[in-house]
């Protein structure tokens, strides 16, 4: 067996990113800056008001209260047709230029309108600058925004439409092949022969490729057959930029992905100090990258998680490749064996008091899929006996948006 860190290290030096592509604005969330993007102009792009109110000369104000003549309405959109005066004032709404003449804004509930609007009584004496958002407050012209290798996130987006960007150089999102291999396997609903099983890991993998913000492309479900295999993978290596195979790499006699493997590329078979896990096969075939994932249902996902994404992101132009882990305090038992691996125990986290904690999310085994869907992280395991209550172990928390962990 060799340690996760060698495994991850071997797959990550033959995993280097893709390369660049100019997105419109609405396909780039989620991808890493290819350049640096400079702003061509300030935002905002001309001084305005944080407030609806009056806009006014400040010096008028200082013996408030104080009436004003209202010369004019600016709202949002609107350009200031003339200055404001001494003893003047424009009623204003957020986001309108300032006028002019004026220097400051005085906010309306500081203000009585008398005479159906034609003057104004400021109660309140304001300084220069009061509520004005000065042009370039935000970015100046000429700012480098954002540097290449930035992850383009929600505020990012949003940062570049307000710079009137709407297309963006950055590194390709890997399109990601999984196909599923195995004689027992059925696609669809029909009732199930003794023996057969359901083909859920296509279905589990191309969600987690999708999750990651890779692009999946479904290879389909292939035979344990040498001529099936070789095509669908030849099919992979030709239009994807990575091929996720489930199952047929460890030991049993119709393992025959192995086989194939071997002859189309130069592969890695490894047994990695981990559980669930443990077979996994690395490689290229004709330079693209293969991940030979076991088959059982637990351990597919584990293995992705751990030994795929990691990978898939740096083609992807990431340079944080795995899940961040923290600490947490087993809440109830988490036992294993000695056995020479790390485990991945499947739990469920929750925040509270200051700390997480974790308990076991149900049945361990690397078939039982739905303790997987039942929790919202992995506890990390060193070889031993595991964890007693109370206990100090990393998490690695799954997806926290999607669910909400359990509450005392
Ligand atoms: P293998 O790695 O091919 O020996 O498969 C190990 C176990 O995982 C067997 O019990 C298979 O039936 C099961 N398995 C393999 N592929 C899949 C799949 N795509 N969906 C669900 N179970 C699978
Ligand atoms: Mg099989």
């Amino acid at each position: 067996m060799i340690p996760l860190t060698e495994a991850q290290q071997v797959v990550l030096d033959r995993c280097a990113p893709l390369g660049t592509v100019t997105l419109p604005l609405v396909e780039a969330l989620g991808c890493v800056t290819a350049g640096a993007v400079t702003a061509a102009e300030a935002v905002p792009a001309f001084d305005n008001t944080a407030m609806d109110g009056y806009a006014v000369r400040a010096a008028d104000t200082a013996s408030a209260p104080v009436t004003l003549e209202v010369v004019g309405t600016l709202a949002a959109g609107a350009a200031p047709e003339r200055a404001v005066g001494a003893s003047e004032a424009v009623r204003i709404m957020t986001g309108a230029p300032i006028p002019p003449g004026a220097d400051a804004v005085i906010m309306v509930e500081r203000t009585r309108a008398l005479e159906g609007g034609g003057r104004v009584v400021a109660e309140a004496s304001v300084p220069a600058g009061n509520h004005v958002r000065r042009a370039g407050e935000d970015l100046q012209a000429g700012t480098v925004v954002f540097q290449p290798g930035e992850v383009l996130q929600p505020a990012h987006v949003g940062v570049l439409a307000g710079l009137g960007i709407h297309a963006v150089e950055v590194v390709r999102r890997p399109r990601v092949g999984v196909v599923s291999t195995g004689d027992e396997l059925v696609d669809g609903p029909e009732p199930l022969a003794l023996g057969q099983v359901r083909d859920s890991n296509r279905y589990s993998l191309l969600s987690l490729v999708s999750e990651a913000g890779l692009e999946g492309v479904d290879l389909g479900l292939v035979r344990d057959d040498p001529e099936a295999i070789r095509a669908a993978i030849a099919r992979g290596v030709e239009t994807c930029d990575a091929v996720l195979t489930s199952g047929g790499v460890s030991m049993g006699d119709y393992d025959c992905v192995k086989v194939v493997l071997d002859e189309m590329g130069e592969m890695s078979w490894m047994q990695v100090a981990i559980k669930p896990a443990k077979p996994f096969a690395f490689g290229l075939v004709g330079g693209t990258p293969v991940f030979g994932l076991p088959g059982n249902t637990v351990s597919s996902m584990v293995s992705f998680e751990l030994l795929a994404r990691p990978a898939l992101r740096q083609m992807m132009g990431h340079t944080q490749l795995h899940r961040p882990r923290v600490q947490a305090t087993a809440a109830a038992p988490l036992r294993r064996r000695p056995d020479g691996k790390i485990h991945f125990a499947r739990v469920v986290w929750s925040y509270s008091g200051g700390r997480y904690e974790v308990r076991s999310a149900g049945g361990q085994g690397s078939h039982q899929l739905s303790a997987l869907a039942a929790a919202n992280g992995l506890a990390v395991l060193a070889d031993g006996h595991g964890a007693e209550p109370g206990d100090v172990v990393e998490l690695i928390r799954l997806h926290e948006f999607s669910r909400g962990g359990w509450h005392r």
